[in-house]
């Protein structure tokens, strides 16, 4: 266990560190790679929010931990891509989707969410760069989806989620999370009344980059567990 909770250990030191606003940062273990005992020492740890990519593992986890105590410590965060006939596996639970990128699934979990009376936390995936081969919305449908979606009444959207390219140029990264923030600032201004918050950006690779830049959430795997 030494390891995990080291890891964990050096990042909460690096939050402290680069973010600007450590109080307002918070660590999302990706547990993608690791079964269900590694997020054992996770917990013990200290960190209470995971976040898994796929529905079917999602949901065997939670089922797992529900039949311990350690079940109501979780919060479930789901940061992949969602199909729309999985949400209703999540819905009933889930925290924080971190990767709404088109209208349909939006109403989806809308409508999944208005069936059990909950309002569920999403923020919308951005393609910042624009690369074809990644999920996210661009940033003209985004603008063109954004009013309907707020029309949802069981959603709430409350932040901005993206990934940066795979690349060692680091400006480039630096960049692409810096244009994140100042999207997050103006639609925070136009359509939330200054209330959109959280920024979800930052991986192993370039979580101090995403840090520096204002991240407010941090989605690390394998740094914590390698
Ligand atoms: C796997 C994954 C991560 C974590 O990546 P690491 O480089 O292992 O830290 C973060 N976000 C998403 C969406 C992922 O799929």
């Amino acid at each position: 266990m030494g390891s995990i909770k080291n890891n964990i250990q050096e990042i909460s030191e690096d939050i402290k560190k680069y973010s600007p606003c450590p109080e307002k940062v918070k660590l999302v273990a990706v547990t993608k790679y690791v079964g269900t005992e590694e997020m054992t020492d996770v917990l013990a740890s200290g960190v209470n929010i995971v976040g898994e990519n796929r529905v079917q593992v999602l949901k065997d986890k939670k089922e797992k931990f529900d039949q311990s105590e350690l079940g109501s410590k979780i919060k479930w965060h789901f940061i992949g891509n969602l199909q729309k006939n999985k949400v209703k596996y999540i819905s009933d639970y889930i925290e924080l989707i971190h990767s709404v990128n088109k209208l349909s699934l939006a109403k989806e979990i809308n409508k999944r969410a208005e069936a059990t009376d909950r309002i569920i936390e999403v923020l919308l995936e951005i393609n910042i760069a624009g690369e074809e081969s990644k999920e996210g919305y661009k940033i003209e449908k985004l603008y063109k989806e954004l009013p309907e979606i707020l029309k949802l009444k069981n959603i709430k959207v409350t932040g901005l989620m993206t990934m940066a390219p795979f690349t060692e140029d680091t400006d480039l990264v630096r960049r692409i999370f810096r244009e994140l923030r100042k999207l997050k600032d103006d639609l925070s201004r136009d359509y939330f009344q200054g209330e959109l918050k959280e920024l979800s950006m930052g991986m192993s690779g370039d979580y101090k980059i995403a840090l520096e830049e204002g991240a407010t959430l941090i989605r690390i795997g394998s740094k914590i567990f390698s």
